[in-house]
């Protein structure tokens, strides 16, 4: 991985074999980002994605493995307990250029990511919610 950093933004790539999420995690936490935003795109050959069943209140996840593209990854960065927090969604297509997403749990890059991520001032926190059953922004408001 190697990034600049221009102004409030990184520009990020990240490389064959590294995992993104726990990559940018890592990335939040060594930069102090403790808020902010994340989009990019690039491609993973192992992806781990789902969607939240809000009666079940759990996620179903698949994992995929072979060429993908990531055509779109977008997410936020927030804090739960202190540590970054991320959260985020991705589209990836398959060899028919068929296109599916969802909730990315993980993905091992394969070519290479092109992320920017956008630090925000300040900071939003999380709490879990019971009636949801998920981790909502919790804002302080003065
Ligand atoms: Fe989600």
């Amino acid at each position: 991985m190697d990034f600049i950093k221009n102004e409030n933004k990184y520009i990020l790539r990240l490389d064959k074999g590294e995992e993104i999420v726990s990559t940018l995690a890592d990335f939040c936490k060594e930069n102090s980002i403790t808020l902010g935003k994340i989009t990019g795109l690039g491609s993973t050959n192992k992806v781990k994605i789902g969607l939240f069943n809000t009666h079940t209140k759990r996620y179903s996840s698949k994992e995929f493995t072979g060429d993908f593209e990531i055509v779109n990854l977008t997410g936020n960065i927030s804090t739960m307990n202190k540590e970054p927090y991320l959260h985020i969604h991705a589209t990836i297509s398959d060899s028919n250029l068929d296109a599916f997403g969802g909730h990315l749990n993980y993905a091992i890059i394969s070519g290479t990511a092109e992320i920017i991520i956008e630090s925000l001032p300040g900071y939003v926190d999380r709490e879990f919610s019971e009636e949801i059953g998920l981790n909502l922004f919790k804002f302080i408001k003065e």
